[in-house]
């Protein structure tokens, strides 16, 4: 069973390479090649990307290590029948044993570190692909033609399939990398140790490198590839260092060359000035200081309450957001407590599980959203249909129609909760497209006794908020999910990042619009995709009008002490000049003329 749920991604086909790069100061790190001059950016070249962890750094860049070549031994004849069985067994030892290294970093990581870890050991250890690989030994081809064989038939078939299967290839290679290392005797291909502060720069980086990396020694991240929920980003957050992902041109920095990373803008400055690039370091930290101070709650700098809330997964995640100054859950994603669950949990294991993070933020605000499956979040108890587009398919909601009961048992586990904890939640419904569905889901919550709440994700339910309002309490922005939709841009992909740039002055305006539906009807009208965690944009989102702010645990500062040093009648302004412009880079830009 593959369970790997992590996006993930490697850095397959990189080779490092380095140059005496004259117009910059290089600290050469990894050098295995010359390469013209010509082929490198020009000290104080700005390349652009998009930004996800904010806070700046200036340091050497590093870059991967050389992968092993995979086909060592790609070329050894077929096995004669009394050595397949020895084959195997030197095959599966690689296996196990390389699972065995990754469990035990997973040991000794913490949270979503630790999680990738054990992840990524546990595809190592996925009876799919060993099976296919074992029957290719057992056929006389050698292991390490075989990994190759096997891996290769995984990839073809989970690029076919798309969506988040297609993401589990680059944890695919990453394994076979990983095996193949272990078969030939080399060390496991990876990040290197730097023996000074350094940016990793990459094509793209594998969890399991990423999640053991050391934040004193790694300060920053930048790839080429990696969208805003990429993994890089998820783990750049949980490290606390900044990071831009998709930079356009990123390849031809050479491990050693000196750059700047700026993750609130979303620039990588190739051979700045030193003392500048430094000065901005120094201010990004006294920004980051001050971030620390924050203890809540959200407000302007003039008084306007905007609730800073945090988004959670679980009862752990829950009790770390507990120890931030968030006031409260404005999103519980319910359905990555269940992401391995074959079926579908009691109503009272539910119970449960809700109670901890209710239990968690006892007297503060709590949104619980009903099960988003489908698409890159399918759940194996909701029977999935087969689709083409699974995005545009049967996910959120939607997965309501074919599985009667589902909803209303998820809705009773939320209400027992609610009763146990004596912290009464909202409770909200993904994927709402229609006045319809939303009326529908409504009656279902208060028949439960609960407050029902939906999510606007879909342009057309931006587009009639108005209706919708007349049959919930309250909306939440999914702009994640709206920004994929508008621009019609899946979020994953690498390459259309720029396209889901929450920024994105067309998704910007579907917000705005979502919001002053809310103000004319009088209900509160919240953002909880990742656009409010980006102080800027947070402060943006403020100015139209929304009245909570909803982030991952670790943005929850940054976003509140943004708040508090802004004036109410800035954030309008800003707002008002984002809507005017055209392109996500001057809605940014003007953003940040008007905040600061
Ligand atoms: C969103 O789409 O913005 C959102 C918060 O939902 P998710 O990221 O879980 O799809
Ligand atoms: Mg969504």
């Amino acid at each position: 069973m593959w369970v790997l749920r992590q996006i993930n991604v490697d850095i397959v086909g990189f080779t490092p390479e380095c140059v005496d790069l004259s117009t910059v100061s290089c600290n050469l790190v990894h050098m295995t090649a010359s390469i013209p001059l010509t082929s490198h950016p020009t000290a104080g070249t700005v390349l652009h990307g998009v930004p996800v962890v904010g806070g700046v750094q200036y340091a050497p860049v590093i870059r991967p290590g050389k992968l092993p070549s995979t086909d060592v031994g790609d070329t050894m004849p077929d096995l004669a029948e009394d050595r397949r069985a020895a084959e195997n067994e030197r095959f599966a030892a690689a296996a196990a044993t390389v699972a065995g290294r990754l469990r035990e970093r997973a040991a000794h990581a913490t949270g979503a570190a630790s999680e990738v870890l054990a992840a990524t050991a546990t595809l190592a250890q996925d009876r799919g692909w060993l099976g296919a690989a074992e029957k290719r030994i057992k056929e006389g081809t050698p292991a390490v033609r075989a990994v190759n064989g096997a891996i290769d038939q995984f990839i073809e078939m989970f690029t076919k399939l798309g969506g988040l299967m297609a993401e589990r290839v680059t944890d695919l290679r990453d394994i076979r990398d990983r095996v193949v290392a272990e078969l030939n005797g080399l060390p496991e291909p990876g990040v290197p140790l730097p023996d000074e502060p350094s940016i990793l720069c990459a094509e793209d980086l594998a969890p399991a490198d990423t999640a053991g990396l050391d934040p004193a020694l790694v300060v920053a991240l930048a790839t080429t590839l990696g969208g805003p929920t990429s993994h890089t980003a998820i783990i750049a957050r949980q490290l606390g260092i900044p990071c831009v992902v998709a930079v356009a041109g990123l390849d031809d920095v050479p491990a050693g060359a000196m750059v700047l990373v700026d993750g609130t803008r979303g620039t990588v400055t190739v051979g700045p000035d030193e003392v500048s690039a430094r000065e901005a370091v120094a201010e990004a930290k006294r920004a980051a200081e001050t971030a620390a101070q924050w203890s809540g709650p959200g407000v302007t700098a003039d008084g306007h309450a905007v609730a800073v809330l945090a988004n959670v997964q679980d009862g752990a995640a829950a009790r770390a957001a507990r120890q931030t100054p968030a006031e409260g859950v404005g999103l519980f994603r319910t359905e990555l407590c269940f992401l391995n669950s074959d079926t579908e949990p009691a109503v009272d294991e539910q119970a449960t599980i809700y109670s901890e993070v209710l239990e968690a933020f006892a007297g503060n605000k709590v949104v619980i959203r009903t099960l988003d499956a489908g698409s890159d979040k399918p759940l194996k108890f909701a029977g999935h249909p087969d689709e083409a587009n699974p995005a545009l398919g049967v996910r959120g909601v939607r997965i309501a129609a074919n599985n009667p009961g589902l909803l209303d048992r998820q809705l009773e586990a939320i209400a027992a909760a609610g009763q146990r904890t004596g912290n009464p939640p909202w409770v909200m419904a993904p994927m709402i497209a229609t006045a319809e569905e939303a009326k529908s889901f409504a009656d279902r919550a208060r028949t439960h006794g609960l407050t029902p709440g939906v999510m606007i994700e879909v342009p057309a339910a931006a587009l009639l908020a108005d209706r919708i309002l007349e049959h919930v309490d309250f909306l939440s922005i999914g702009t994640n999910d709206l920004a994929q939709y508008t621009m019609a841009a899946d979020r994953m992909s690498a390459e259309l990042a720029t396209l889901t740039d929450p920024w994105q002055p067309a998704v910007l305006a579907l917000v705005a619009m979502t919001v002053n539906a809310g103000a004319a009807a009088g209900k509160p009208v919240g953002v909880c995709g990742e656009a409010a965690a980006d102080p800027l944009l947070a402060c943006v989102l403020t100015g139209f009008g929304v009245t909570s702010l909803s982030a991952a645990a670790a943005a929850v500062q940054a976003v509140g002490a943004k708040l508090a040093q802004v004036t109410l009648q800035q954030c309008r302004d800003a707002a008002e000049a984002v809507l005017r412009t055209a392109s996500a880079a001057d809605a940014r830009a003007v953003a940040m003329s008007v905040l600061g």
